[in-house]
């Protein structure tokens, strides 16, 4: 049975954290299993989540204390650790040494490798995608890791392990990416693939402080307390879906494509939860982004029809928009599904055309002030409530 370790840890004090993370490890079978892991000499690939431009502390990023834990570790197992990312906007240097990832990396030796670079790979037995441009240093690297951050958000319901390895993507090829696969099940599938090109090894989730409500960007701190830890990346996601509130992880865009697959091990019972009980680290106030509806999960012949009619979509918090254009600027569509425009008022705002509109949601998770929430349609609140 896939082994998971779930690790209480209440603050980023690096001495806590790296005690956690060896006892994770330890727990998990000790130095024998952090090498079938990590064999010697290997060379090791940390890939947090850099969203964005962020300062230190900022609940959208992996923590810089979390990464100085785990790279204090991981130190014992290998002299050649470099980290690397690719944000959805922005300089990937500048997102890198404002949250304070760069500090951390120059401490122990760690080298910086923003993922520029790309490779061609052809996946076999590919799920839905088989021809693959990746980051270069993400593929050539031994020992892939992925540190995410706990969050929700508003096309996955939730970011953890494996959609953290989106960002192995190399810059603005994430956006055609939402274009090719604008049904939330094709995109899970398509994250699934990407997953096994890359060969991701190893994820440890930066849950202590978690993002909840209008994520990934724009949402707010949750002391989660909680690190989790282990080979399987659907497995430690679906840990971390279900304490954030998810008790069916099949309730999720990407965990249910994991079980329909067979990529991985996803229900609870299929996976062994080693520290602390999964029940006493659940909490039922965590404001989810999105909850209920299978209703991605549909015939692409009435995808379009559907989705005006109840898929939830991009809506503008006037009072937060300071009238930017970024949401323009990362809508992958062609024509734009979102355009600056004078309203009648003579007055320049973000207007949606939803007929064109994927609802891939990049121009609510990138928007720098928070100003996009998510909405749903009339029949979208009647089949499944709220607002959300
Ligand atoms: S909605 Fe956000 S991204 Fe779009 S113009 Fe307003 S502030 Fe900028
Ligand atoms: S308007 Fe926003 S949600 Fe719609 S396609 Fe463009 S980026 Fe995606």
């Amino acid at each position: 049975m896939n082994r998971v370790a779930l690790l209480k840890c209440c603050d980023y004090d690096v001495e806590k954290v790296e005690r956690k993370i060896r006892d994770g490890f330890k727990i998990l079978g000790g130095d024998e299993y952090v090498r079938s892991i990590i064999p010697q000499n290997s060379n090791i690939l940390l890939k947090p989540n850099l969203l964005s431009i962020e300062k230190v502390g900022s609940p959208v990023v992996t923590n810089d204390i979390f990464f100085e834990g785990v790279i204090r570790v991981l130190k014992d197992y290998s002299s050649n650790i470099k980290f690397g990312d690719s944000p959805g906007f922005g300089d990937t240097r500048k997102a890198a040494e404002k949250c304070g990832l760069i500090k951390v990396a120059n401490k122990y030796g760690v080298e910086f490798v923003p993922f520029k670079e790309e490779v061609h790979v052809t996946l076999d037995k590919a799920i839905r995608c088989s021809s693959w441009n990746v980051s270069k240093e993400a593929y050539e690297s031994d020992v892939l890791i992925t540190l995410p951050k706990m969050k929700t958000h508003a096309m996955a319901y939730f970011t953890g392990a494996i959609k953290n390895q989106f960002g192995c993507i190399v810059g603005t090829k994430k956006a055609s990416w939402h274009t090719r696969m604008p049904e939330a099940n094709n995109f899970s599938k398509m994250l699934l693939d990407l997953n096994s090109v890359l060969g991701t090894d190893y994820a440890i989730m930066d849950g202590i402080i978690a993002m909840q409500g209008n994520g990934p960007k724009n949402g707010d701190p949750y002391n989660m307390n909680s690190i989790i830890m282990g080979k399987s990346l659907s497995a430690v996601d679906s840990i971390a879906a279900y304490l954030m509130g998810y008790k069916d992880p099949l309730e999720t865009p990407i965990l249910k494509e994991v079980y329909d697959s067979k990529w991985g091990p996803v229900l609870i019972e299929d996976i062994k939860i080693l520290g602390e009980e999964l029940e006493s680290m659940s909490v039922d106030d965590f404001e989810l982004c999105r909850k209920g509806g299978n209703f991605y999960f549909v015939n692409p012949t009435v995808t379009n029809f559907l989705r005006g009619m109840i898929a939830p979509y991009p809506s503008l918090i006037k009072e937060k928009c300071i009238k930017c254009s970024r949401c323009v600027e990362v809508c992958p569509e062609t024509p734009k599904a979102v355009l600056m425009k004078k309203d009648k008022k003579n007055e320049v705002w973000p207007e949606w055309d939803m007929k064109q509109c994927i609802r891939c949601f990049c121009c609510q998770e990138l928007c720098p002030v928070g100003a996009i929430e998510t909405r749903k349609t009339t029949l979208g609140k009647l089949l499944n409530g709220g607002d959300r």
